[in-house]
């Protein structure tokens, strides 16, 4: 893709700082990090989000994305990882090559979760369990 940035890190037109890869991923520093060390696993094939990038690529990113969460861990002292992939733009997907977030996360660092807005009303669970499983 020519006007991916991601594709751009990948083919080495512009800088990252690298700090995995293999045959099918590779791994960077995000530019703007949560905390120091935060880093993006991303697939060398240009797939946009989770729905096109196919099963085994997601599986070779998922690889990275654990050995990444122990270097992180033990190489930072990190209390805790958050592990996030943002698919669409109303997920929060700025950038349109499939990547996961690896977090590195301190106690008392100030960045929250999202909190549950509402608890279910009675039949909704059953409900979503039925249109979520009929796709399946
Ligand atoms: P997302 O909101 O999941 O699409 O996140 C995209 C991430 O890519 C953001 O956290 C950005 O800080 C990061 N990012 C954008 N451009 C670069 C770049 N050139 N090098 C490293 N990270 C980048
Ligand atoms: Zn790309």
């Amino acid at each position: 893709m020519d006007n991916c940035i991601f594709c751009k890190i990948i083919k080495g037109e512009i800088p990252a700082h690298k700090v995995y890869e293999d045959k099918t991923t590779l791994a960077f520093l995000d530019i703007s990090p949560v905390n120091i060390g935060h880093t993006l696993v991303i697939p060398k094939e240009h797939y946009i989000n989770i729905y096109e990038t196919p099963e085994n690529i997601m599986m070779d990113m998922m690889k990275t994305v654990k050995k990444i969460s122990h270097a992180i861990k033990k190489g930072l002292d990190a209390d805790g990882i958050n592990v996030a992939m943002n698919n669409e733009g109303a997920a929060g997907q700025v950038v349109f090559h499939s990547h996961i977030h690896v977090i590195p996360r301190i106690k008392n660092d100030g960045f929250g979760l999202w909190h549950g807005k509402r608890p279910y009303k009675k039949g909704e669970e059953e409900m979503a369990v039925k249109k979520i499983t009929q796709k399946l």
